[in-house]
């Protein structure tokens, strides 16, 4: 199992009660996060969390106490969950810069969607020592922030969706070998968290609850697949909003929450669900992301918050910087001082045009509200979430 070596104490009801939260936020980070990856046409070659700690530095919101940097994953504890031929076909791959033709179509990488380009096996094996990290840290009681995590689309034995391993698996995982009873696992990208419901399809002690948008790749989760009784799933429709989102989480997530009783929680949480992104149609403010993830680790001490998709680097940058400042106690700034909104001027993006990069984008890092009507096919799901029994 993934980091049996090091044994924290036991989680109690006794201490996560009595575990200090805001001030004690941690951020997990490694040096892959500030080199860009994936090659020059892939939506993932956009900078990502390097922004998010520049824009974090340039705030004075990240010191030596708060950053730990993630270690690199071994092939043993990769294969604690992954097909040991899969681990073996990515790193054989990548030593050698290039995929024989079976190895591509049997594990679903060097492909335009899941591509090889150099570093890729330990960058993606940082990603998953990153949320084991991220969870020891938790498992002090602590929420511990790692951007860089989140690849929920991850196959036992393939690359899906830009994602080569599963990272919030090993997070969950972690909790549970930390003597953690039960997680909630709470997915808040565009996409369904299919990776992470096939992972724990008959484990009991994990709940996982995704909102994602309806009709949008992967195009699983539907609204009664409840994944062998261990999965809630909220496929919402596009110009999903503000208020949509506080009316998913007060009359479902936070209820399932509250029977599920989790020791633990782990939140996804994609900024492709932002208005604004190019490969999704959701439209939510930041403000409304924060919120939610507030509330949803509000339910356990033990929180590990994993970044996920995003495709467009101001709406990403903005929304999980201020994330951290949420999560670590920081006052939002109305405006950005020059020095950060330096940095927002300085991205590009190929799949975002020019005339479309909102003026809000380059000043500031909270939205301004995007509030609307709770649609009848949100109200829906409402009712249909309430019937549903924890089975745990
Ligand atoms: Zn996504």
């Amino acid at each position: 199992m993934p980091g049996t070596t090091t044994t924290p104490p036991a989680v109690t009801r006794r201490n996560i009660a009595a575990a200090p939260r805001r001030a004690a936020a941690l951020f997990v980070a490694s040096d892959f996060c500030r080199r860009p990856g994936f090659g020059r046409q892939h939506p993932l070659s956009i900078p990502r969390v390097s922004v998010v700690l520049q824009l974090c530095e340039s705030l004075g919101w990240l010191d030596e106490k708060r950053l730990h940097v993630s270690r690199v994953a071994s092939v043993e504890e990769l294969t604690a969950f992954h097909d040991p031929a899969y681990v073996e076909a990515l790193r054989a791959s990548d030593a050698a810069g290039r995929v024989e033709p079976q190895v591509r179509e049997r594990h679903g990488f060097g492909n335009f969607e899941n591509p090889l380009f150099p570093g890729v096996f330990e960058r993606a094996s940082t990603a998953v020592g990153g949320s084991i990290l991220a969870a020891e840290l938790a498992l002090e009681g602590r929420v511990v922030f790692h951007p860089a995590g989140g690849t929920h689309h991850g196959r036992r034995d393939r690359a899906s969706g830009f994602c080569f391993f599963n990272d919030p698996v090993f997070a969950i995982r972690r909790l549970l070998d930390g003597g953690v009873a039960r997680v909630l696992y709470v997915d808040l990208d565009a996409h369904h968290g299919d990776g992470v419901q096939e992972a724990f399809l008959d484990e009991a002690r994990v709940l996982v609850v995704s909102i994602h948008e309806q009709g949008r790749w992967p195009y699983s989760g539907a609204a009664d697949d409840v994944g062998h009784g261990h999965a809630r799933n909220l496929p919402v429709p596009a110009g999903f909003n503000d208020a949509e989102l506080a009316f998913l989480r007060d009359e479902v997530v936070l209820p399932l929450a509250a029977r599920f009783d989790p020791e633990a929680v782990v939140v996804t949480c994609g900024t492709d669900a932002l208005a604004g992104d190019p490969l999704s149609a959701m439209a939510l403010s930041n403000v409304a992301l924060w919120e939610t993830v507030e509330r949803v680790i509000g339910a356990a001490g033990p929180a590990v918050v994993l970044g996920g998709g995003g495709y467009n680097p101001w709406t990403l940058a903005r929304c999980w910087t201020g994330l951290w400042g949420r999560l670590s106690g920081r006052e939002i700034p109305v405006e950005l001082p020059v020095a950060a909104q330096l940095i927002l001027r300085g991205l590009a993006c190929d799949l975002v045009e020019d005339e479309d990069v909102e003026a809000d984008w380059l000043t500031t890092l909270a939205d301004v509200p995007r509030p609307g009507t709770v649609r009848a096919a949100v109200k829906s799901l409402a009712s249909q979430g309430r019937v549903l029994h924890v089975v745990a």
